[in-house]
């Protein structure tokens, strides 16, 4: 398999007297490219941006490729074949600092719930040629594959706080991403509670902030979309919801099964309600999830080897 990243250009690696911007890569998984669109869509920003970093690898946005190492690399999408278990190793190889940005990279993402399923069943029944598909049987983040400096969670995410992020990488210093509920949000917004006013499950109270309480300002209830905030207390919720929402058990799988299923606190939130049964991939774990900043001894922009 080809190197990735290993292209060859012409002279901009050559030396000068003035020490060369550091280098930008942006890698994709199994994803939808949203999260590479959020960075598309920092319309305002992407030119300074470009003058800050040069944007050596990006294929979303230019078939321009210069070879590695680089300095960032944004990692979307999760690991569901084996090529893929491969090549993140080399993206890793390549990469001083690398953050995943988004649900998928993350925490698996929504395909993550083949982790609960059989996946040969799945492809024996949709494909014809079943023989020529070649998956992984579970979607998993890119942190159980490779360290992971930073990860910024979100489906997709937030394009300030990605800016944020890559701010935060240039200057040598920790992001400053809010680490509250969708509920602080919801207050600052002066939303009226869904859940309490209502009766309309919500999962704020769990949710890592950052899309601004979307939902429940259009009088919806909280997906889940950020995964599970620090220390999200997810029993009293789920209790809450059945006591007082009238919610089943089928409710409250779906609920804590959706985006971000196998991140740690939700899967083992789901499995709870299912009578504690685990998946083949996803042990239940006895901690809580961390936060983001997967290894908090490796700050952004510490230079790298
Ligand atoms: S986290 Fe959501 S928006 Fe981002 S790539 Fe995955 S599915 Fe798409
Ligand atoms: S609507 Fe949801 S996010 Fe907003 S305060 Fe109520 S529980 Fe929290």
């Amino acid at each position: 398999m080809t190197e990735v990243g290993m292209v060859e250009t012409s002279g901009i690696e050559a030396s000068t007297a003035i020490e060369p911007p550091p280098k930008l890569a942006v890698w994709k998984f199994t994803s939808c490219d949203g999260c590479q669109l959020s960075l598309l869509d920092c319309e305002d920003e992407l030119l300074a941006l470009a003058q800050k970093v040069d944007i050596a690898y990006f294929m979303e946005a230019t078939s321009r490729q210069v070879a590695g190492p680089y300095d960032l690399s944004l990692v979307e999408g999760s690991i569901t074949t084996p090529d893929e278990a491969e090549r993140i190793q080399q993206v890793r190889r390549q990469s001083r600092t690398l953050v995943t940005i988004g649900a998928c990279a993350s925490a698996g993402g929504i395909q993550a719930l083949r982790n609960f399923a059989d996946v040969e069943e799945f492809t024996r029944l949709v494909y014809a040629h079943p023989e020529y598909i070649s998956t992984l049987s579970t979607s998993t983040p890119i942190s159980a594959h490779v360290p992971v400096d930073f990860e910024l969670q979100g489906c997709p995410i937030n394009k300030r706080q990605l800016l944020e992020v890559i701010s935060a990488f240039l200057h040598r210093r920790q992001p400053q991403i809010p680490a509250h509920s969708v509920c602080i949000d919801c207050k600052l917004q002066g939303n009226v509670c869904v859940m309490v006013a209502h009766g309309t499950p919500c999962l704020g109270p769990v949710t890592h902030a950052g899309c601004g309480a979307l939902c429940p300002g259009y009088h919806r209830g909280c997906y889940g979309c950020y995964g599970p905030k620090e220390n999200a207390n997810t029993a009293p919720l789920s209790h809450w919801w059945q006591t007082e929402l009238g919610a089943d058990r089928a409710d409250l799988i779906a609920g804590f099964r959706n985006m971000n299923a196998a991140a740690p606190v939700f899967l083992r939130e789901s499995l709870a309600v299912e009578n504690g049964a685990a998946t083949k991939a996803n042990p239940v774990p006895e901690k809580s999830a961390p936060g983001p900043g997967q290894n908090p001894d490796a700050p952004l922009g510490k230079p790298g080897p």
